[in-house]
């Protein structure tokens, strides 16, 4: 017992230790992938639910090292605490450009309106953000209306202000705004009525059984009429079921994403099927 703690200390190290070197590991990686063409552009379609048509996607990043997946919610974090998040953005961006350009997004989905772009708050907090986006746009000849960029509730907590006159100022472009994962921040239900953006993306875990737990059920009732009230329009997040597909529907909720829709896929699965997503 006299040395429990110095073995508990040591073993903190190692743990410690541990994660530095994932985190360098996957920092190393991701420069590689970079560099090599390592990344790749998954799209998961939104469907428009009183019509059945695909009207979005969503871009999501693939990356596979040593013939393994990585997961972007391992590997996001650590290329935001570096320069790495802005080369990994540019790669996203440039290539939905470039599917759109080359007519590759609209085969697949003839009914789109919107390609969604995460958006990590420190790269849309850097000063040329708005330059850049657009002149990589200007540069494929894409026009910005083609954008819905997801920012997450986290991006309000500090300089309110700021940050919506720089949203209201890539609006005027005609980009269009989403609250990603909505309801896990800190935006209350009477924060709604601030937010500068067009759309707001429920996030999963109110959508789960909704048509059987009635705590969602009447959360996703109230989201969906304020929003009415308020303009903003509704996506429904991981959607799985049919019997939560039925209850959105129900409810007059605009939009749904999910498996039961379809899973992420690389562009060339959705070009004979738009129903069916791919590989992961
Ligand atoms: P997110 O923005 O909330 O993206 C939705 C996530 O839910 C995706 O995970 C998607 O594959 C997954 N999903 C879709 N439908 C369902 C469903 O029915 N059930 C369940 N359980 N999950 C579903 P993914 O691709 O692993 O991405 C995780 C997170 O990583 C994203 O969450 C986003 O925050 C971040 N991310 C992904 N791609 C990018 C990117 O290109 N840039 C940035 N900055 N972040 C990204
Ligand atoms: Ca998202
Ligand atoms: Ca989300
Ligand atoms: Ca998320």
């Amino acid at each position: 017992a006299k040395n429990e703690g110095k073995g508990t200390i040591r073993f903190f190290d190692r743990l410690l230790d541990e994660k530095a070197q994932r985190r360098m590991a996957l920092d190393s990686g991701m420069r590689k992938a970079l560099e090599t063409g390592g990344f790749e552009l998954h799209y998961q379609p939104i469907v428009e639910i009183d019509s059945g048509e695909v009207t979005g996607l969503e871009a999501l990043i693939r990356w596979k090292s040593n013939g393994e997946s990585q997961r972007p919610a391992d590997f996001i974090p650590v290329a935001e605490e570096n320069s790495l998040i802005v080369e990994i953005s540019e790669f996203v961006l440039e290539s939905v450009c470039r599917d759109l350009e080359n007519g590759a997004i609209l085969r697949a989905f003839p009914k789109l309106e919107s390609v969604c772009v995460n958006l990590s708050i420190n790269l849309f907090r850097l000063a040329e953000f708005e330059e850049r986006v657009v002149r990589l746009m200007r540069k494929r000849s894409v026009d910005p209306s083609w954008f819905t960029f997801e920012l997450t509730e986290k991006v309000f907590i500090r300089d309110f202000r700021n940050i919506s006159e720089k949203i209201d100022a890539l609006r005027r472009r005609g980009i269009r705004f989403a609250i990603d994962d909505f309801g896990t921040g800190f935006a209350s239900l009477t924060s709604l009525k601030r937010l500068p953006v067009d759309y707001i993306k429920i996030d999963k875990s109110f959508i789960r059984r909704v048509d059987e737990e009635r705590d969602n059920a009447k959360i996703m009732e109230t989201i969906v009429n304020l929003s009415d009230h308020f303009g903003f329009q509704v996506v429904a997040e991981g959607v799985e079921t049919e019997g939560e597909f039925g209850f959105l529907k129900k409810i007059s909720c605009r939009y749904a994403q999910g498996y039961f829709i379809s899973e992420p896929g690389s562009i060339e699965t959705f070009f004979n099927d738009g129903s069916k997503g791919g590989t992961d």
